[in-house]
């Protein structure tokens, strides 16, 4: 078995982030991330103040905006349009969950496609889909990151995607398919699981179901990729692999924590210098 560091990975990223920010500056571009955080959930908070460190740590400027919970859908749109016309900010983040009174699709509609870091918009999805230049979500982008640092071959392979959400596993699906696997995805409503488990090469689990790929699902040599980001009630953190079962089973696997979580916001400022790099070309 080969542990997939998503820890180092991720630093060699931010590294690579800072250095080309470092350059900009030179030729006076700073490239920043705006971040908008409406409401107090817990989760939310602490992966915002995360964010807001990492651009800190890699000379790219971070615009915060802590709203409170009661803020109105049309008052988050002003802002958006604001961000959008505002030249320092290259990219544009909104923490997802929002509260229930905001439409969520309308918001992200709102973003600039060129200031689409988390690329959540449609423009940026058809973009995917279609194989064109385009921004793509962090987490999917960062274990195709992961792929290559591994050099772990793509073409041709089983590719199996556990989930179907529009943040993971269907921006997960297309890269895949854009990087010539051939592409199964599955999801709570699929029957007879097993059939695509063993058969697959590759699998993506992002399903947020803890320990819920085990060992006897799977073929010797699989790669397995652990998205699932579970609390269990003692505390631990474990992901939507049985990790202890299925090491000694693959070639590779992502640890929780330590594997893809790193990778995410590393692929966010990758982005954001992405777009800032755009900018300059428009
Ligand atoms: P989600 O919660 O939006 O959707 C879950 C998906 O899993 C659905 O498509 C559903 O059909 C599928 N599913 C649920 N139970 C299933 C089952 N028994 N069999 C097959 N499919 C099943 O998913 P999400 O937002 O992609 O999050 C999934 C997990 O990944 C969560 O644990 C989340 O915390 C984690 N996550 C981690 C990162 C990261 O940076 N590492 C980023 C995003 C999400």
């Amino acid at each position: 078995m080969n542990l997939i560091d998503g820890k180092a990975i991720s630093a060699k990223c931010k590294e690579e982030v800072r250095l080309e920010a470092i350059e900009m500056a030179k030729n006076g571009v700073k490239p920043g991330l705006a971040v908008i955080l409406v409401g107090e959930d817990k989760a939310s908070q602490t992966y915002v103040a995360s964010k807001e460190k990492a651009c800190k740590m890699c000379e790219i400027n971070s615009f915060m905006y802590r709203l409170d919970a009661e803020t109105s859908e049309a008052a988050l749109l002003d802002l958006i349009s604001d961000l959008n016309q505002n030249d320092e900010v290259d990219g544009i983040l909104v923490q997802l969950p929002l509260p229930k009174h905001i439409d969520t699709n309308k918001i992200l509609e709102a973003i600039d496609p060129n200031k689409d870091v988390d690329g959540f918009s449609a423009i940026n999805v058809g973009r995917l889909v279609s194989g064109l230049d385009s921004f793509v979500p962090c987490t999917p982008l960062g274990i195709m990151r992961l792929f290559k640092d591994y050099g772990i071959d793509l073409v041709g392979k089983n590719a199996l995607v556990i989930g179907r959400s529009n943040i993971v596993g269907k921006p997960m699906a297309n890269l895949l398919l854009n990087a010539s696997a051939s592409v199964s995805v599955v999801h709570s409503k699929t029957k007879n699981l097993e059939f695509y488990t063993k058969n697959a090469d590759i699998i993506v689990v992002a399903i947020g179901r803890p320990n819920f790929l085990k060992a006897e699902m799977v073929k010797d040599g699989a790669v397995v990729i652990d998205v699932g980001i579970n609390r269990l009630d003692d505390g631990r953190l474990v992901g939507d692999a049985d990790f202890d079962g299925l090491k000694d089973k693959c070639s590779f696997i992502t640890p929780v924590p330590g594997g893809v979580g790193p990778m995410t916001i590393a692929m966010l400022l990758k982005n954001t210098i992405q777009a800032a790099k755009n900018r300059q070309k428009r």
